[in-house]
């Protein structure tokens, strides 16, 4: 008894909470395989962000076996974009849980649906965005290469990424940047080399 009750609270508490915290996001951008992930990690090393992978969320949501976990699964394996509104609700939570409030949010927003719900939810607009510039080339052979036991990390699905990406993602990074908001990456180098530019972006636009 309760619970349910609890639960909204809770939920109504968050939204609460993002809408009036003054949180600095700063969404970071780039097709499968361009090294969002890896950079994220080493960002937040340096710079005291919290790393939010959308994609990290929603296999987190498939393996807490929650209600919409096999249309999420579904979704990842053909590698189309999972409604808004599921995303945008676990990045508000994990915003709210974290107790930080500056936020590297990865691989997200995918598409203009994504863009235009993550704002008028949250009300939340980018500081910037960290745009990592790949050739498709060099993605492939990356995800090829790396071994997470991904179930979209196939030659097959792959390719529907790759799609999805240059059909629907590239524009969400068009509107920011014709807003003066991309920060873009010469991501087709290894790690450091790439981080070294990451680290530009960031002591400019801290200082
Ligand atoms: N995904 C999604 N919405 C998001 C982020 C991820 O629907 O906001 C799904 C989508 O199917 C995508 C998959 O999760 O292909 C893997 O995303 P992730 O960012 O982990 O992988 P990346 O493409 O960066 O390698
Ligand atoms: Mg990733």
């Amino acid at each position: 008894m309760g619970t349910a009750v609890d639960a909204a609270r809770k939920e109504l508490i968050g939204i609460l909470q993002t809408n009036n915290k003054k949180f600095i996001v700063v969404f970071v951008l780039g097709g499968p395989g361009s090294g969002k992930g890896t950079q994220c990690a080493k960002i937040v090393e340096h710079f005291g962000y919290t790393h939010l992978s959308a994609g990290d969320l929603l296999r987190a949501e498939i393996n807490s076996g929650s209600e919409n976990g096999t249309m999420i699964q579904s979704m990842i394996k053909e590698g189309k974009i999972v409604p808004s509104e599921v995303t945008v609700k676990l990045l508000q939570r994990a915003m709210n849980e974290s107790g930080n409030d500056k936020f590297l949010i990865d691989g997200f927003p995918r598409n203009e649906e994504n863009r235009a719900a993550f704002e008028a939810v949250t009300g939340i607009v980018p500081e910037f965005v960290l745009f990592f510039d790949c050739s498709e080339e060099e993605m492939e052979r990356r995800l090829l290469n790396r071994n997470q036991g991904r179930e979209d990390d196939n030659i097959e699905t792959i390719r529907k990424r790759f799609r999805v990406y240059m059909e629907s993602s590239l524009p969400v990074i068009e509107y920011y940047n014709l807003k003066g908001k991309v920060q873009k990456i010469n991501a087709a180098q290894p790690v450091e080399e790439v981080f070294e530019s990451v680290k530009g972006v960031f002591s400019k636009v801290a200082a």
